[in-house]
């Protein structure tokens, strides 16, 4: 149980799906109602735990350098093993915001309280 609550919502939730919730009563021979107890369904059901087992496993595979790659590639042996190749492109939202963040650099108390956004405009048409 401890497990689920640190997982959060399952996948089916964030998909929309809400548990039933069933209840049965138990009434005595004068048709009293002396018991009733609800279930709801099960959120981490086979599936779900399925799902985040193998999302688990693929992260334990990556190398936590964030480069994105398997770890088991990027230790292994450089004779044999895969080779790498990096290039780069420019985030131009990140470049916008950095830019217009330098171009407002203040010492006033203020700058450290700026909320900053970025903004996709399009001016294509
Ligand atoms: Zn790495």
């Amino acid at each position: 149980m401890e497990a689920a609550e640190r997982r959060g919502i399952s996948l089916k939730r964030l998909g929309g799906w809400e548990p039933i919730t069933t209840t049965e009563y138990e009434y005595d021979e004068a048709g009293r109602l002396v018991r009733s107890w609800s279930q709801p369904e099960s959120e981490w059901d086979q599936q779900q735990q399925a799902w985040v087992d193998a999302w688990a496993e693929y992260r334990a595979q990556r190398c936590p350098c964030g480069c994105g790659q398997r770890y088991a590639d990027v230790t292994s042996e450089e004779e044999g093993g895969p080779q790498f190749v990096a290039d780069r492109k420019v985030c131009r939202a990140r470049l916008a915001l950095l830019e217009a963040q330098k171009a407002a650099e203040t010492q006033d108390v203020i700058g450290g309280a700026r909320l900053w956004q970025v903004r996709m405009v399009d001016e294509r048409g």
